[in-house]
């Protein structure tokens, strides 16, 4: 039995002095609260670490990811205006993703699995669409590249929901094309298959999702057979205009509409992106209480736009670091706000009408427990019988010097201020450093 003491302790709901939480033997939280009445209730035995003058507060949530994409980072940067767009940096992607083994699969993962661990994220959700090897034949284990990926981030010591894709078509009505072949699903009852296989784990820290990829990659006739799943479903939804326009040519409904119909869009739902809505698109994700999984730097390095205000309001917002331009969820989470200014020429548009801390608060929930919960878990932050899955922010530093601790995370900090994380009570970083990294190279 261990606890962690700190000058703060945000648990998701509220912000203590002088916090601290006791983790039993199972990684869950056992006792949280006031450090004084935490005390009382634990053994004297208890090893207590006072962690001082910083936030520990509930592990970053990466919502969405696409590990492989760090591969990329820095090389797709340089053509001029008339010859990129969305569509080239995807040649470039599908160039990275078939130059890759399965021994270069699990090491770029593993390396964007470290960093996220040092930038405080404690669970990834691996929206994972690399299933074959470079001829786009099966391998002897059909799972194998979806195993290196949850392999790398279990050695890193993160919790992983991996998002099995379901990618068809290589666009309405049209056959995969050749770079497309690594990352084929024959039928939707071979991805259900292949959920069902990576979901015998006994490892606790793992749980699999299912992920129709898009409107473009997921034929139709498909989308119906995929909602009788009954765990997380993600999709990329809107991110272009160009999909939007083709998807209301072919079916005359939005993507999030035909998702809909299907019998996709609940409350298990996330919609990633969701740049260019529809009317009726943002009363359909209320209704359904899905969530909307936000990238901003990845959106606004691919040009792909801002979110519009109005699904700003009323929908729960989970972020990601999607292609890992940058892995960052404090800028993420601070962009949500920054674009909403940029787009609303106001101030403070996301901020809960009068609440003190009530802005910091909301974007830190969308790092975090909206997060989770869109993964599956129950997205309580840190309470009693949760996961200990948690980051310290150091403030003992010039920048955050009279800044109050939830605003200092939200809009001053950096990765590099997260100093210790733990998930389910493992400590996997120690100084911002991750643990993995001694066992690099193995
Ligand atoms: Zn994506």
């Amino acid at each position: 039995m261990k606890v962690l003491r700190a000058d703060w302790l945000w648990t998701g709901a509220e912000l203590l002095a002088d916090g601290a939480l006791c983790i039993d033997k199972s990684g869950q939280i056992s006792a949280i609260g006031a450090y004084g009445d935490v005390r009382r209730q634990v053994p004297e035995t208890a090893t207590v670490t006072s962690l001082g003058q910083g936030l520990l507060m509930p592990g970053l949530v990466n919502g969405h990811s696409h590990a492989f994409q760090r591969s990329i980072r820095g090389h797709v940067q340089w053509r001029d205006a008339a010859h990129d767009s969305f569509w080239t940096w995807r040649q470039a992607m599908y160039a990275a993703a078939n130059r890759l083994d399965a021994g270069g699969v699990y090491a770029v993962s593993r390396l964007c699995f470290i960093e996220m661990a040092e930038a405080g994220i404690t669970h990834v959700g691996e929206f994972h669409y690399l299933h074959h090897d470079p001829k786009g034949q099966p391998y002897a284990d059909p799972d194998e590249l979806a195993r290196q990926v949850i392999a790398a981030a279990r050695d890193v010591g993160l919790r992983i929901t991996l998002l099995r894709v379901v990618y068809g078509a290589g666009g309405i009505g049209q056959p995969l094309g050749p770079e497309q072949r690594r990352f084929r699903t024959d039928s939707p009852g071979a991805a259900l298959d292949a959920v069902r296989r990576l979901s015998e784990t006994d490892d606790t820290l793992v749980n699999i999702g299912l992920a129709p990829h898009s409107v473009r990659a997921v034929p139709q006739p498909w989308l119906a057979e995929l909602a009788s799943f009954d765990g997380v479903v993600h999709a990329h939804v809107a991110e272009q205009p160009a999909e939007v326009a083709a998807c209301e040519a072919a079916f005359g409904m939005s993507p999030l509409q035909l998702l809909a119909e299907a019998g996709l869009v609940t409350d298990r739902f996330s919609a990633v992106h969701l740049t260019w809505p529809s009317p009726g698109d943002g009363q359909l994700m209320r209704e359904a209480g899905a969530t909307l999984c936000v990238c901003p730097s990845t959106e606004l390095d691919l040009g792909d736009g801002l979110l519009p205000l109005e699904l700003r309001q009323g929908v729960a917002l989970s972020l990601g670091s999607d292609s890992h331009a940058r892995i960052d969820l404090f800028a993420e989470s601070r962009a949500l706000e920054m674009h909403a200014r940029a787009l609303a020429h106001q101030r403070n548009v996301m901020s809960p009408t009068g609440v003190r801390h009530g802005l910091a608060e909301r974007l830190l929930t969308a790092a975090t427990r909206h997060g989770s919960r869109s993964l599956g878990l129950a997205g309580d932050g840190l309470a009693e019988s949760q996961p200990a899955d948690c980051c310290f922010v150091d403030l003992d530093r010039p920048a955050a010097d009279g800044v109050p601790p939830l605003e200092a995370a939200v809009f001053v900090a950096t990765p590099e201020w997260v100093s210790d994380v733990w998930v389910a009570g493992e400590r996997i970083v120690t100084d911002g450093r991750a643990v993995a990294r001694r066992s690099f190279g193995k």
